[in-house]
């Protein structure tokens, strides 16, 4: 291997910026060249890239999102799209792909292996956490840190006007973010897509919300969840209640990436360029019992389920 292209895709997430580092820096010292194209699949179709110098890269280990920029690509959906980001990968003689992204990232590498046969590596990059193959994802643990930070503000206005607060966390259809910050803020009702029974132990305990008191709710952002519809469930049952939302939509991606995050993306980008040098093709780098190790693509992309510890934690605080 000569030659490898390195892009960030989907959401971006704290710590994509450590992995492009540790990447360079691993391709350096194993005399590989490694170019980075800019908004993910869109720079591939576009042959969009550029050089990737590892003493340039580690002034920005410590940052937030991607230098490459990210993007989500409706072009690479399509055939026509792929075949032409096949004529850039050609074009550059790139012989093996490395992409930091989440499932549907890994899902596009997928169809892309049907028309082309170099070697992809994935590391998964989001901070929802909802991937299978790994335990930790690549930003998740800031994002945690970041909605903590938040919320624990919230609270204490909450506790100083005995109000109900109702926190919309990020986490499209994933729980995690919620789970994490609401357990650790001591929160009094937290939802989850993932669960049906949370509603139910919320709405019994706001049955005896007596409004000289905090309430503090972490909801997650999802299709049937979101806050304003817990607000108004809520409103149902007690009309009387001072209650406020707060969405804390996007301060949760950005931000420096915690140590976590850092150490993570520093390992896990050394793991995808000597995953490549093994010859291993089509498999995310992922990290369980504090291991790296690797998972097939197709395994990746499978539904992810929130485990059982963490179920049976929600069910206890529930109560
Ligand atoms: P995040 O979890 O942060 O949203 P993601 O990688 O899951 O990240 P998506 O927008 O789902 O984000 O996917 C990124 C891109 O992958 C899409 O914009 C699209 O270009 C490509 N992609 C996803 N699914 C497919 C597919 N089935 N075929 C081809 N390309 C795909």
């Amino acid at each position: 291997i000569k030659h490898i292209g390195v892009f960030t895709s989907g959401g971006d997430s704290p710590g994509m910026n450590a992995a492009l580092y540790a990447i360079a820096k691993s391709a350096e010292v194993n005399d590989i060249k490694v170019s980075g194209f800019l908004k993910g699949y869109e720079g591939l179709i576009d042959g969009d890239l550029i050089p990737f110098k590892s003493h340039e890269l580690k002034k920005i280990t410590q940052k937030g999102g991607t230098i490459l920029k990210t993007a989500r690509s409706k072009r690479f959906l399509e055939l026509e799209g792929r075949k032409k980001a096949l004529q850039t990968l050609k074009a550059n003689k790139i012989d093996a792909l490395i992409a930091i992204g989440g499932d549907g990232t890994f899902r596009g590498l997928l169809a892309f292996s049907e028309i082309c046969d170099i070697p992809f590596i994935g590391i998964p990059g989001t901070i929802d956490n909802d991937i299978s193959g790994t335990d930790y994802t690549l930003g998740f643990d800031s994002a945690v840190n970041t909605a903590i930070e938040n919320i624990d503000k919230i609270k204490d206005t909450a506790e100083s006007h005995n109000r109900i607060f109702i926190v919309e966390v990020m986490g499209r259809d994933s729980g995690y973010i919620a789970i994490h910050s609401g357990l650790t803020t001591g929160a009094d009702a937290i939802l989850i897509p993932e669960s049906g029974k949370d509603f139910i132990y919320l709405l019994n305990k706001v049955k005896n919300y007596n409004n000289e008191e905090a309430f503090l709710v972490v909801v997650s952002e999802g299709d049937e969840l979101g806050a304003e519809l817990v607000a108004s469930k809520i409103k149902e049952i007690n009309s009387d209640v001072d209650l406020r939302i707060t969405r804390l939509v996007h301060v949760q991606r950005g931000g420096n990436p915690s140590a976590f995050d850092r150490m993570l993306g520093i390992r896990m980008g050394v793991a995808a360029i000597e995953s490549l040098l093994q010859g291993k093709k089509n498999v995310m780098v992922g990290i369980s019992h504090n291991q790296l190790h690797l998972t097939s693509f197709k395994e990746v992309v499978k539904q992810h389920q929130v485990n059982n510890e963490l179920y049976e934690l929600l069910e206890l605080f529930g109560k």
